[in-house]
């Protein structure tokens, strides 16, 4: 369980750790890879959310999958790209969370996953969860913690600060 103090700090202010739905870079299942080569190129992400055409999120592309679609066939050029959709390499979401405020889940699930997609009930994507916004708000807890809690040691001489 994470330590109340911390917990208290972490969540002063949870959206500041959201990166918010219309300015994350995102794809449609029914774009094809030509189109979602493009979009990842120049963004410069290696994995970016899949939406449906009414924001539901359906999945995850990764760069890795549009190259290995085209590697695939040899001696194919990017256009080739165009006969396949987002669908066809898209992976399926396995973590995400519903709550910016679930800080157990995330702090755990950020260890492995770069990102997580944030959604509503229904799962209508709401933004993204990233690792280097955590750390920024980490960052500001390791900065700010003894400023609102007396922070004790529960042992004498414990801290060694040389
Ligand atoms: P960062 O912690 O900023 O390096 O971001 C981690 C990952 O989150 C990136 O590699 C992308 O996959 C994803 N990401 C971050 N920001 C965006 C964004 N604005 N649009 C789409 N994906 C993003």
């Amino acid at each position: 369980m994470i330590d109340a103090a911390v917990e208290q700090l972490l969540l002063e202010d949870p959206k500041s750790y959201v990166i918010p739905a219309d300015i994350v870079a995102n794809v449609t299942a029914t774009n094809t890879l030509e189109h979602a080569l493009m979009v990842l190129s120049k963004v410069g992400y290696t994995r970016i959310p899949v939406l449906s055409a009414d924001d539901h999120l359906q999945g995850l592309l990764a760069l890795s999958a549009v190259t290995n679609s085209l590697l695939q066939v040899p001696g194919a050029a990017v256009d080739q790209l165009s006969t396949v959709t987002v669908a066809d390499v898209m992976s399926p979401v396995e973590h995400y969370v519903d709550d910016p405020r679930k800080l157990e889940k995330i702090l755990n699930l950020l260890v492995d996953e770069p990102f997580l997609p944030l959604v509503d009930d229904q799962m209508v994507f709401q933004g993204i969860i990233t690792r280097r916004e955590i750390l920024k708000r980490v960052n500001y807890l390791a900065h700010n913690l003894d400023r609102q809690f007396e922070v004790i040691p529960r042992v004498a001489d414990t801290i060694d600060r040389s």
